[in-house]
């Protein structure tokens, strides 16, 4: 990859990640000269999946997209944004829910970096009601996901709560 052009990180929990987390990447891929997808760890949570796990199961799913690298990264999104020199920083907005929250965190992240701009992407509405939390209460009762999740994450689910 080179280091010219725009450079977007889209940062997120990705456990695990979804055909919606897929739509915001492909819509980002479209927009920005270089996705890396950040993969963090918020520590009010505790994980289904490592972050290796995680780190994993993105980069199976954006094996086509030839300008997404995936990472995983620690401490502030900003400070991890400023070291990879990036000009913009991608969020999802699936609902009027996620928004004020998503207001909130993008004007504190751009006072601590003025210059690094957030982009709020819109999914197909068909992946609005979407989220990790929703797929692992599914999955983890035995219900079906292979339509919510990329096949190598359906095959995980199913291992890490024992379903076939
Ligand atoms: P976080 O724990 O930081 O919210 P997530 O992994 O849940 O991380 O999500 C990362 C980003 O992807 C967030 O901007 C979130 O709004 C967005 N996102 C999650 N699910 C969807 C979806 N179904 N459609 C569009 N964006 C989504």
């Amino acid at each position: 990859m080179s280091n010219v052009g725009k450079l977007a990180i889209y940062p997120g929990t990705f456990d695990p990640i979804t055909n919606g987390h897929l739509d915001i990447i492909q819509r980002a891929v479209n927009l920005f000269d270089r996705v890396i997808v950040g993969v963090t760890t918020n520590p009010a949570k505790t994980p289904l999946f490592s972050a290796g796990e995680r780190v994993e199961m993105i980069q199976k799913s954006v094996s086509n997209m030839a300008s997404v690298a995936v990472e995983h990264f620690d401490g502030l999104l900003m400070d991890y944004a400023k070291k990879k020199a990036a000009n913009v920083v991608v969020r999802g907005l699936r609902a009027i829910t996620d928004f004020e929250f998503e207001f909130q965190m993008a004007l504190v992240n751009r006072r601590l970096a003025e210059h690094i701009v957030t982009v709020f992407l819109m999914p197909n509405e068909k992946y609005t009601y979407l989220n990790s939390t929703i797929v692992k209460e599914v999955a983890k009762f035995g219900g079906d996901v292979s339509s919510f999740v990329p096949k190598d994450v359906d095959e995980r689910l199913r291992k890490k709560f024992n379903h076939s």
